[in-house]
């Protein structure tokens, strides 16, 4: 029995399914045992191109030196006291208030469901109103918020599709979904529900399914109903917060939400999550005197999280880490939709700054439903095939695959030779 094979039956006696977070199931099932800089090895010590990023955190490259040192060098002086704040929360708060347009003040947590279900929770207090509206297909997490119509099978779209056994009806009646990119959608759905909607969340690049980016107006459009139908709007930028500038996906669009959730790159891999925004809003959590939205979390602000993503951002700032990423980012592009025009393959490859997606169909999707056309079985053997010559890639292609700071040119070039092989043989 291979290795691999070995140390997953023993983690299957001990862990249902052998892995700790769903769809972490790989076939055939690999162990890894070592992350290094671009490159994930598994238990028998294959090597593999890594474009799954941990789904996202790893944005400079695995066990990053300069990342693992500041973090060693934070825990052998500190760790948690649970009482106070500590240096490294006051350095990272000011870091991230600096650069994120929406961020006057930030709290931190341990994970982007955290995060998001802290925010929805003070838009709730804050407008005295119950409902929350979030998109097909838009993952934020898997409390009872937010935990319903994600990747619907096709006949659920937009119907009532909660994503788990044992949520809590009154929790999925309260998140109304719409349609992404369809603005008469949202007002729509604003109209019906006068009064009622506390808070629209949204992935500003929907990156849960993929790579499909806002048409023009969107995201402006979502700011402007929010501000006239009285709710909050909160850019959930857990992916695309850091991994597409230093201020967010916010900072590109030059759209301002009410509050953000951060997570992932913030911190390349280490947990950490934040939720930020205006003033106003943030001192109603109870961490500020009088505050009445309860904020609380014995590891919250931990030193290994602080430390990491303080030496990760302090990399982005001195280093032309958002130039590298975007620029083979390009480089992958381009190159697969050259492979796929030389051999005629009906694709679109979508895909901003450091992250791409192939779709097997031919048209640009703008929303969820319109995925359908995309040959998922395909993609299953396009998948397995390239994990089995060394390129790792995100287990459905409706999800996205990224480049770090640790790619070079050379890995660009090695999997593109590889992917047009792959699709040599799958044609
Ligand atoms: N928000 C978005 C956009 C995400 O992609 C995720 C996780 O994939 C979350 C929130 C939840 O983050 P976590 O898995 O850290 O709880």
């Amino acid at each position: 029995m291979s290795k691999n094979i070995e140390l997953y039956e023993e983690s299957k006696r001990y862990a249902p399914g052998g892995v700790h977070t769903s769809i972490r199931n790989v076939n055939p099932m690999k162990v890894f045992t070592k992350g290094e800089g671009a490159y994930i090895y598994d238990a028998e010590g294959k090597k593999y191109i890594d474009y799954q990023a941990a789904f996202g955190p790893i944005i400079l490259g695995h066990s990053h030196p300069y990342v693992n040192r500041k973090v060693i060098e934070a825990i052998e002086r500190t760790d948690l006291y649970g009482v106070g704040c500590t240096d490294l929360e006051v350095e990272l708060s000011r870091k991230i208030c600096q650069h994120v347009p929406s961020a006057e003040q930030v709290l931190f947590c341990n994970s982007g469901s955290e995060a998001t279900y802290h925010a929805i929770r003070l838009t709730r207090a804050i407008t005295g109103r119950a409902k929350l509206i979030k998109f097909q297909g838009c993952y934020h997490g898997w409390h009872d918020y937010v935990a319903r119509n994600m990747l619907s099978a096709w006949d659920m779209i937009g119907k009532r599709d909660p994503g788990s056994a044992g949520m809590m009806d009154e929790a999925i009646d309260n998140t109304l979904i719409c349609t992404y990119n369809d603005l008469d959608d949202v007002e729509r759905t604003f109209k019906e529900n006068p009064g009622q909607i506390a808070s629209l969340i949204v992935e500003p690049i929907p990156h849960n399914i993929g790579c499909i980016m806002p048409q023009p107006g969107f995201l402006e459009g979502l700011r402007e109903l929010c501000t006239k139908y009285g709710a909050l709007l909160i850019f959930d930028e857990v992916i695309t917060g850091f991994r597409h500038s230093i201020g967010g996906f916010q900072k590109v669009a030059g759209v301002t939400p009410d509050l953000t959730t951060m997570g992932k790159a913030m911190a390349n891999g280490y947990p950490i999550a934040a939720v930020a925004g205006k003033r106003e809003y943030m001192q109603r959590f109870n961490t500020y005197p009088g505050g009445d939205v309860w904020f609380a979390g014995t590891y919250n602000g931990h030193a290994v999280g602080t430390a990491a993503s303080i030496a990760t951002l302090e990399l982005m700032e001195n280093e032309p880490v958002h130039e590298h990423i975007f620029r083979l980012g390009e480089k992958m592009r381009s190159g697969i939709r050259t492979i796929h025009e030389r051999l005629g393959i009906k694709a679109y490859v979508a895909g901003f700054g450091s992250v791409w997606t192939t779709y097997f169909m031919e048209t640009e999707p703008k929303h969820y439903a319109e995925l359908q056309q995309n040959d998922a079985e395909l993609y299953v053997a396009y998948r397995r095939k390239l994990i089995d010559k060394g390129i790792f890639k995100m287990p459905m292609n409706i999800k996205r695959n990224h480049i770090s700071y640790s790619h070079t040119d050379a890995d660009i070039e090695n999997t593109l030779d590889i992917i047009e092989s792959v699709l040599k043989e799958l044609i």
